[in-house]
């Protein structure tokens, strides 16, 4: 048992999810860190974390897979809640939807959606006895302008941002806020390939974001200061969807 809040942050092993844990840690969080496959990257950043004098405790599991979810995080549940939950796993798989296997939009749909039902509803029930919560959703401009060549991740962000705003309504009175976060481009392996040229003609800043910008954000919603905020969407995106 400790003193500090914990966060639970999915798809933590890298990226835009790695910045976050760190960030929270350097805040006096503890961390779970969440992760699929990347055990070596997972490992650093958990280092990393402790060098910032938190715990972190590495829990890989497939968010999309209820039971893989429910079998990892129920043994850790039963001790101790999590005071924040960022539902933040997730992957594109880009393609002209005239071209788009059914795997590809599935896929896509799964690990954001099935990733938030699952995670959040292990994890909610546990918070509603406490009476205190911040859950934050990563969603995407491309959920709220919609991007070609993004039919599946525009529909899985979409619904993300209205499964948030919905679970905002209902737990606001038990003191869990819920709260969106929207990346725009950030400098992450999932951008790498991205026409750079191309992209930054959308971006009234004229460069991508870095991961740290989307954490402190994050980091500001999990704090005392973002006490009065709940069911909205914050955009980091440089002014590219205004
Ligand atoms: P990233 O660098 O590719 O990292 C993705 C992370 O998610 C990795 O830690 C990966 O774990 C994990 N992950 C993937 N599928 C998972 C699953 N089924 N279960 C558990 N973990 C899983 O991506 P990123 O750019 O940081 O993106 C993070 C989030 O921000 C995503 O939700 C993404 O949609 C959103 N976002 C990104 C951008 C951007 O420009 N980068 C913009 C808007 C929104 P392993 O590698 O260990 O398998």
């Amino acid at each position: 048992m400790t003193d500090r809040k914990i966060a639970l942050v999915t798809g933590a092993s890298k990226g835009i999810g790695a910045a976050i844990a760190i960030s929270l840690a350097k805040d006096g969080f503890d961390i779970w860190l969440n992760y699929r496959s990347d055990h070596e990257k997972a490992s650093e950043i958990a280092e990393t974390i402790h060098d910032n004098g938190a715990k972190c405790i590495l829990i890989p599991f497939d968010v999309s897979d209820i039971n893989s979810a429910s079998k990892a995080l129920d043994p850790y549940l039963e001790k101790e809640v999590p005071y924040a939950l960022i539902n933040n796993a997730g992957f594109s798989k880009d393609t002209l939807l005239v071209w788009m296997k059914q795997e590809e939009w599935k896929d896509v749909l799964s690990v954001t959606l099935d990733g938030f039902f699952n995670v959040t509803k292990l994890v909610l029930n546990y918070m509603l006895r406490k009476k205190q919560g911040r859950i934050i959703n990563i969603a995407s401009t491309s959920g709220q302008s919609g991007m070609p060549g993004q039919v599946n991740y525009s529909a899985a962000k979409s619904g993300l941002i209205g499964a948030s705003k919905a679970l905002a309504l209902e737990i606001g009175k038990r003191n869990i806020l819920v709260n969106v976060v929207s990346p725009g481009f950030i400098d992450t392996e999932m951008t790498k390939d991205f026409l750079k040229e191309r992209v930054l003609m959308m971006i009234p800043m004229g460069r991508f974001g870095k991961d740290y910008e989307v954490a402190q954000t994050v980091s500001f919603l999990c704090s005392d200061k973002a006490s009065y905020i709940t069911g909205q969407v914050i955009n980091v995106n440089g002014g590219a969807y205004m």
